[in-house]
């Protein structure tokens, strides 16, 4: 087989520098365990290794902060595959490998004259790694990066391909955000519409008390709304406001009133580019200050060239439905002495409710709540289930690819298809080949 393989515990790592690093998770908060990683370069290759293995896992870009990506046996990445990006104007569908990242496909769309409806904040992470975790942008209006599949194509634990669309298949709503637990997403079908553009006004210090008596009109004020805070004091830090500027009613014009004014819930406009952490140079940031751009450059907080964040960071994130928001605000900020001294940012998005299974807004409008950490892992685990608790009452769903503390009987709860997911799991691997320790510990509970 000409599949290139590397060992991970070797020299040769999953980018081929050779360093250590090959065999950390993008934050170096986790190292893989697995033994292997296998890098095919065709469907037939994924086929023979999958079907060849005793336990295996498909590795996205590495952009999750726990243990979800890993395996007891050998990894698989899709890095190898061509993109073999093909765009279906009569559908209104683009099919891309699943391991092609979202700033590749971004760029490959927008010269073509199309878009994806919403980006995550950054365009680095793989379209099947980050669907599988039900990564999500903002927007009132807008559901997670998941609810954009059309049709998947996965292999199975024996090698077999498998096809799965929405509509057709009653398997897909539980399959799409799959936690990789029931094959290799080789191909991914998403829906696309015309290209649009978006223009980007960050404020700052927003009033606390009026955010709060307004947080549904706050967050219905751009087509993405995210609101930047460390919970301590009496404003949220900034708003950033993506709005689209061409195909909403009113057109640019209307567009263009909205937003000259000069407040925004109390907040003042930015008058120089923002970066969501203070004091960090904007230069890593898509651009802001109003100036209309196409949405593959602006939907993600971070540009594609640029390494986004600080780097030394972790990461949680909470999801409430909506209703619970100013609640779970509320709480949270009673432990501001214990968040923000271990904090860079919190990030406050809304994302529209959907019907895939393990989607973290299945079933309900939901707010996330999403806190970048310091690099502090025992600090921050020590703290998660004090937060965990305080957000209990509003039954918070954890981000699949982020850290968290509660475990499988309290996570499968939280999730009305599960029972469902788990005979789906089952189905399509019977002899757990797809399984490992996360899923173990924090999904089936085995
Ligand atoms: C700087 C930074 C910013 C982030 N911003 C956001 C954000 O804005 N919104 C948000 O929701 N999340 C965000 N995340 C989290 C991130 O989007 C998720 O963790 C996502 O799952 C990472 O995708 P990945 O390709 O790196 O997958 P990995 O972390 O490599 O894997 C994640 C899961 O996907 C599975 N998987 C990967 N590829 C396949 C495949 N081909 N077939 C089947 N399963 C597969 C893996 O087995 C694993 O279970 C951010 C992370 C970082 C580091």
């Amino acid at each position: 087989m000409r599949t290139e393989i590397s060992e991970m515990t070797g020299l040769t790592g999953l980018t081929g520098t050779g360093s250590a690093e090959a065999e950390l998770n993008w934050a170096g908060n986790y190292r893989y365990t697995a033994a292997a990683i296998h890098r095919p370069r065709t469907l037939e290759e994924v086929q023979d290794v999958v079907a060849g293995a005793a336990k295996i896992r498909a590795l996205g870009s590495r952009h999750s902060f726990n243990s979800i990506a890993d395996s007891p046996g050998s990894l698989i990445s899709l890095e190898n595959l061509e993109p073999g990006i093909r765009i279906d104007a009569a559908a209104r569908t683009v099919t891309v490998s699943g391991g092609t990242r979202y700033g590749t496909l971004a760029e490959k769309l927008e010269s073509n004259g199309y878009a994806l409806p919403n980006l995550a904040s950054l365009p680095h992470i793989s379209i099947a790694g980050a669907i599988a975790t039900a990564t999500h942008g903002s927007g009132d209006a807008n559901g997670n990066l998941a609810t954009s599949v059309a049709a998947l194509e996965i292999v199975a634990a024996d090698g077999t391909v498998h096809h799965l669309g929405r509509g057709s298949s009653p398997d897909f709503d539980g399959a799409v955000v799959g936690l990789g637990a029931l094959g290799v997403v080789t191909k991914v079908t998403l829906d696309i519409e015309p290209t649009f553009a978006v223009r980007q006004d960050v404020f700052e210090a927003l009033p606390w008390q009026t955010v709060l008596e307004n947080f549904d009109a706050a967050t219905a004020s751009a087509y993405s709304v995210s609101l930047f805070t460390d919970w301590s004091g009496d404003a949220v830090a900034q708003s950033w406001l993506k709005s689209r500027v061409s195909g909403v009613t009113g057109g640019v014009a209307a567009m263009e009133a909205a937003f000259a004014g000069d407040t925004h819930f109390g907040g003042t406009r930015a008058t120089v580019a923002r970066h969501p952490l203070p004091g960090v140079s904007a230069e890593n940031c898509t651009e802001q200050l109003g100036v209309p751009g196409p949405w593959s450059e602006r939907l993600a907080h971070f540009r594609m060239a640029f390494t986004p964040s600080s780097g030394e960071e972790l990461q949680s994130e909470f999801f409430v439905r909506r209703e619970h928001a100013v609640a779970a605000i509320s709480e949270l900020r009673a432990l501001s002495h214990r968040i923000t001294p271990l904090l860079h940012v919190s990030e406050i998005r809304t994302v529209a409710a959907d019907q895939l299974w393990l989607s973290t807004a299945y079933g309900q409008d939901s707010v996330g709540f999403h806190f970048t950490w310091k690099q502090l892992q025992a600090e921050v685990e020590e703290l998660l289930p004090v937060m965990e608790e305080a957000l209990a009452p509003f039954n918070a769903r954890p981000h699949w690819g982020k850290l968290f503390h509660a475990d499988a009987g309290s996570v499968a709860a939280l999730y009305p298809r599960f029972a469902d997911f788990k005979d789906l799991a089952e189905r399509m691997d019977p002899g757990h080949k797809f399984r490992n320790e996360f899923l173990a510990r924090k999904v089936f509970g085995e």
